[in-house]
C-alpha cells in the first residue's frame, strides 16, 4: 500500500514532490510511482476537430502516459509503428525532478528512455504526438481460417502490401458453438446461406479481423477496393462477415474476451528505445484475455487462470523461443537483466542518469532503493 496518494495540479506539483525526496538522499527511502489510473481515461487529451492519432491502443480507457511507458499496440502499428514511435515531443519530470522537453532532436537519450521505460526515467507530464485527417467511417471485416500457416501467409501479405486494409489483426478461436450466428448481432455474411452451414464447434479456427477506413463520398467505389484486396486472400469463403460502423464507434470496440494474435512487420520498430521486442523480423503479439466467473472454484476461475497463465509464462521462458514479454513483469533483477538481454546496460546507464536515487516506480522490481547497490553511484555523481 502506498504511504500517501498525491494528485498534483500542475508540472511543478511533480517536480517539487520529486525534487525534496531527490534532495532527502538515502536518508529517505520514500519513491514515486506515476498511476494512469489503473486503466481508466484520465490523461489530459488536447481534442483537435477532425484529426485523430495514427496509432491507437484496441482498448482506449488507458492514459497517454502509461501506454507511452510500455509501447501503445493496435492493429494499425503495422503501418505506423507503435504509439511511442509517433511522438514528435515530451515533457518528463525526471528522477531528479527536473522538468525537461525531449525529442529526437532535443535531449534525444531522455526521449528514448523514456518511450516505453516503464515508468523508470521520469513522469510524462505532456506528449505531443503524430496526428492525421480522422476517417468518417470503417468498413470491419472478418474471416474464418482453419490453417494457421495459410492465415498466416495472408496476414503477412497483408501488412507487406501497400494500400491495402488500414487495421490488421487476428484472434484464434477455439471450440466456440455457433460462432458465426453469435457474429450476426454486429456484423453481416456475405453469404447467409453458406454461412449457415459452417459449423464452429469443436475446431479451432483462425479469425482475420481487418478494416478499411473511407469517407462518405468515397463509398461508391470502396466495396470493390475491398473485393478486390479480400480476392488475394485464402479464407473460408462462406465464413467472411462484413460491417459499417462509424470510425468512433469502431475505436471503441472491446474484445476483451477474445484471443488476439497480432502481427507486426519489420523495420517500423525503432530499437533506440527502452521497449524490448524479440530478435527477429517478423513477430506476433499473442494476447491470453481471459475473463474469470467471480468466485468460481472450477476451471473458469480466477485461481486457475492464474496458474495457466504462469504455466504459459514458464513455457514463454524457454530460451531458444526468443519471447518478450510486453507489459512485463518480473519480481527480481536477474529477471529484469534476462528481460532485456544486450540492451540491460543501456537501460542501466539511463537509470542512473535520469533518476539516480532509484525514486520512481519501485514496484516493477527492475532497480532496489538498496544503500549498498546506490552508494557507488551517489559518490561518483556527487550527490549527498
Ligand atoms: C482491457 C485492457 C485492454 C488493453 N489493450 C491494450 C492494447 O490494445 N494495446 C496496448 O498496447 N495495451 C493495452 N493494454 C495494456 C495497457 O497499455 C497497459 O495496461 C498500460 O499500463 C496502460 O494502463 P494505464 O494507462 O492505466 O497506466 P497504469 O497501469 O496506471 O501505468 C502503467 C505504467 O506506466 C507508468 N506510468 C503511468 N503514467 C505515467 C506517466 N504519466 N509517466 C510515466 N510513467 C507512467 C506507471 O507507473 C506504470 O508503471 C490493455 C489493458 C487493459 C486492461
Amino acid at each position: 500500500m502506498p504511504l500517501a496518494v498525491l494528485h498534483p495540479k500542475s508540472v511543478s506539483d511533480i517536480s517539487s514532490i520529486i525534487k525534496y525526496i531527490f534532495d532527502l538522499g538515502l536518508s529517505s527511502e520514500l519513491t514515486v510511482a506515476a498511476r494512469g489510473h489503473g486503466h481508466s481515461l484520465e490523461a489530459k487529451h488536447r481534442h483537435t476537430k477532425g484529426l485523430a492519432p495514427k496509432s491507437w491502443t484496441d482498448y482506449l480507457h488507458l492514459t497517454v502516459g502509461g501506454t507511452l511507458s510500455n509501447a501503445g499496440i493496435s492493429g494499425q502499428a503495422f503501418q505506423h509503428g507503435p504509439q511511442i514511435n509517433n511522438v514528435y515531443q515530451l515533457e518528463v519530470v525526471t528522477g531528479r525532478g527536473e522538468v525537461a522537453t525531449c525529442s529526437e532532436e532535443q535531449n534525444t537519450d531522455l526521449f528514448h528512455a523514456v518511450l516505453g521505460g516503464l515508468g523508470q526515467f521520469g513522469i510524462i507530464t505532456q506528449a505531443r504526438i503524430a496526428l492525421e485527417p480522422a476517417p468518417k467511417m470503417v468498413k470491419w471485416i472478418r474471416a474464418l481460417y482453419s490453417d494457421f500457416s495459410i492465415f498466416t501467409k495472408d496476414q503477412e501479405l497483408l501488412i507487406s502490401s501497400k494500400n491495402a486494409f488500414d487495421y490488421v489483426e487476428g484472434f484464434v478461436i477455439i471450440n466456440r458453438t455457433g460462432l458465426l450466428n453469435n457474429w450476426r448481432s454486429s456484423f453481416n455474411p456475405k453469404d447467409p446461406v453458406q454461412a449457415n452451414q459452417f459449423t464452429s464447434d469443436g475446431k479451432i479456427l483462425f479469425c482475420l479481423e481487418v478494416a478499411k477506413y473511407y469517407n462518405p463520398e468515397e463509398s461508391e467505389y470502396i466495396d470493390q477496393e475491398i473485393d478486390a484486396l479480400l480476392s488475394a486472400l485464402n479464407y473460408i469463403r462462406s465464413t467472411l462477415f462484413q460491417s459499417e460502423v462509424s470510425y468512433v464507434d469502431f475505436l471503441d470496440r472491446v474484445h476483451v474476451s477474445e484471443i488476439k494474435l497480432r502481427e507486426r512487420v519489420y523495420g517500423r520498430w525503432k530499437n533506440s528505445t527502452s521497449l524490448i521486442t524479440p530478435q527477429e523480423d517478423i513477430f506476433y503479439l499473442v494476447a491470453f484475455l481471459s475473463s474469470a466467473v467471480p468466485s468460481s472454484t472450477g476451471k473458469d476461475g480466477l485461481e486457475h487462470i492464474l496458474t495457466q497463465n504462469k504455466k504459459i509464462l514458464h513455457f514463454c521462458g524457454r530460451p531458444h523461443l526468443g519471447i518478450k514479454q510486453y507489459l512485463p513483469h518480473y519480481s527480481t533483477p536477474e529477471e529484469w537483466k534476462a528481460h532485456f538481454g544486450t540492451q540491460w546496460e543501456v537501460f542501466y546507464r539511463r537509470k542512473l542518469a535520469y533518476d539516480p536515487l532509484a525514486i520512481l516506480t519501485p514496484g516493477q522490481r527492475i532497480f532496489r532503493r538498496e544503500k549498498s547497490l546506490w552508494a557507488t553511484v551517489i559518490k561518483k555523481l556527487k550527490i549527498t
